[in-house]
């Protein structure tokens, strides 16, 4: 809210500037004032219905819907949601609206002090939206409002507080991170970005409460029908991936938080104090464990991403795109963490981090993106279509997982165990949480103050550039040495990359040498079915590719330039390169310190 630079470590951890912020209201009594209403109509789920009252509002006041929600790094087209624009003075007298982009509206107050805004945020394609997931639907018992397609802001006023008011069916519920008011059905933001940053599920669901770290936490299950609920072993958890990932720095940087599970599709996205992730009901139901991981990884994203956070993400244009080279850090490390959370809570045993870090080295091996597309790269070319890297496709997530993994071997190797990439990672939120995000230059001497070495070469060879990582120099510092092994497998290789366009069509990367590729198959092309499979996400090409077995046919459809094209071919086999991590014959006390501070956290 205010350009303040941060003086001290200390000043960046401290919510407040002065002491008189914590009663002063900072503004005007002249500067617009802003309330939603949003309404869940009876019989009615096609939209949401809101309503926006701007008291003092600039003349002319432009209203934006956001382009892009932070956490989800592509376009939304969201101004197609937004329909039956109309403005009023309070007193009822019609304000002309001109629509002045695809994502704005102008309303000219005529000098109103106060006036009313009406929209619809329409679910425009009921096949998805009706579909419950961790974003955007309304269906008969419940639905998720996002706050990117739901409320346009105000534009030049983005940190005015607001008010948001839901008129839901009766015996609906409501969850969300927002901050509650005296009124069961009001709640309260201090700013357009942290009310959008609050997603809330309305409706029937499951409602858990346990503490962590001091701090009330709640955890909210939309099961949607479905019966059989292991809610013990869920918010145990849940409490544990909690517990330990509020060890890592000292003390939770909220008041309380929300996990917010669907069962359905999405996976999951980071809030400022909540979470919405979506997945099946199995899991939810009777399979606990699998929702650990995003669980972990979404908690860990409250400090790495939400608060320590590149430069380049913060103060929020939603406007426009931005780009960053430094996703591999806010996805991939928190990749990494969420291995060392869940082996740290017992949720995992040590097996299975070896298991996973070794399955990671083996993907990452078995693509032959990891020496053209380095971490950087890809974290900077995450808005575009690979074909601006020769269409080599690697994932920042998983290049960030086993970077993360290196530099907390690396630090630990040359200062004895006695720092880590903990260390850094506390530093970088003690320095980087605030009104500035950092660099990679502030990266690197992060980790210098913190820990001690300086990762220039490192810098250059793993992070900017694609050398082969050398495993075995890094691992055996906690004691392991990884062998690379290939085997035959089915060759019906195609990967999937998000859409281009938020509810888009995920694209198709075409990987050098694959048969999909020698059939025809062109990165970037908009998948429709695989062997009759409608693909609606990555999960369901990953499940289709599954099922197919060499000599099998292969039939893909997909949109090309606008046109509908059919790829045919026989699945194959080729060498798919595998990892495992073993220990090192001679276990020297120094190795087992490092394992086990690393993964048991003692
Ligand atoms: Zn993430």
């Amino acid at each position: 809210m205010f350009a303040v630079v941060w003086a001290s470590a200390a000043a960046a951890q401290t919510p407040l500037q002065t002491y008189a912020d914590a009663f002063i209201q900072q503004s005007r009594r002249t500067d617009p004032k802003v309330d939603y209403t949003v309404t869940v109509r009876s019989g009615d789920r096609s939209a949401y219905f809101v309503e926006l009252r701007i008291a003092n509002p600039p003349n002319p006041t432009r209203l934006v819907i956001p382009n892009w929600a932070p956490g989800a790094y592509r376009l939304m087209d969201s101004g197609q949601n937004i329909r039956a624009v109309t403005a009023s003075t309070a007193g009822g007298d019609t304000l002309p609206v001109t629509r002045d982009s695809e994502i704005s509206w102008t309303v000219d107050t005529r000098g109103a002090t106060s006036i009313v805004v009406r929209y619809s945020a329409g679910l425009r394609d009921p096949v998805q939206w009706r579909r419950p997931n961790n974003r955007w639907f309304l269906r008969a018992t419940s639905g998720m409002i996002d706050g990117p397609r739901t409320y346009m802001y105000v534009d030049g006023w983005k940190l005015t507080p607001a008010h948001v008011t839901f008129r839901l069916p009766a015996g609906w519920h409501i969850a969300t991170g927002l901050v509650a008011t005296t009124d069961s059905t009001t709640y309260w933001a201090p700013s357009y970005d942290v009310l959008i940053d609050s997603p809330v599920l309305v409706g029937h669901f499951l409602d858990y409460h346990f503490m962590a770290g001091g701090r009330p936490h709640r955890a909210v299950v939309d099961l949607g029908g479905a019966r059989a609920y292991a809610a013990r072993p869920f918010v145990d958890m849940l409490r544990r991936i909690s517990e330990t990932a509020i060890g890592i720095f000292g003390a939770a940087p909220y008041k309380d938080y929300t996990y917010i599970f669907v069962a359905g599709r999405g996976g999951g996205l980071e809030h400022l104090n909540s979470t919405t992730i979506g997945v099946t009901a199995e899991v939810l139901s009777r399979r606990p464990a699998g929702a650990a991981s995003v669980s972990a990884h979404e908690f860990f994203h409250t400090w790495n991403v939400k608060r320590i956070r590149p430069m380049e993400l913060g103060p929020f244009d939603y406007e426009h795109p931005v780009r960053t080279v430094n996703l591999w850090v806010s996805e991939g490390v928190t990749d990494y963490y969420t291995e060392v959370i869940l082996a740290r809570s017992r949720v995992n045993g040590v097996a299975d981090f070896t298991r996973r870090m070794s399955n990671a080295i083996g993907n990452h091996r078995d693509n032959a993106a990891r020496l053209v597309v380095s971490p950087e790269r890809a974290s900077w070319t995450v808005w575009d279509s690979p074909e601006v890297n020769n269409s080599y496709a690697i994932s920042y997530y998983l290049q960030g997982q086993l970077l993360g993994f290196l530099l907390d071997l690396a630090i630990r190797d040359s200062t004895d165990n006695a720092k880590s990439l903990d260390d850094v990672m506390r530093y970088l939120f003690d320095h980087y949480a605030g009104e500035r995000g950092f660099t990679s230059d502030d990266l690197r001497a992060a980790i210098r103050t913190a820990a001690g070495p300086d990762f220039q070469d490192f810098w250059r060879r793993y992070v900017s550039g694609t050398t082969e990582i050398p495993w075995d120099e890094f691992l055996k510092a906690a004691g392991w040495s990884v062998s690379f092994t290939d085997q035959t497998a089915t060759d019906a290789r195609i990967s999937s990359i998000t859409p281009a366009v938020q509810g888009g069509r995920w694209r198709a990367v075409a990987i050098p040498g694959s048969a999909a590729a020698a059939a025809g198959l062109v990165t970037g092309d908009e998948l429709v079915r695989i062997n009759g499979r409608d693909i609606l996400d990555g999960t369901d090409v990953t499940e289709v590719v599954r099922t197919i077995r060499p000599g099998g046919l292969v039939t893909v459809h997909v949109i090309r330039a606008g046109q509908p094209v059919t790829i045919r071919f026989t699945a194959g086999t080729y060498r798919q390169a595998r990892a495992v991590l073993t220990d090192l014959p001679d276990q020297a006390d120094r190795m087992r310190r490092i394992r086990s501070s690393l993964v048991a956290g003692n």
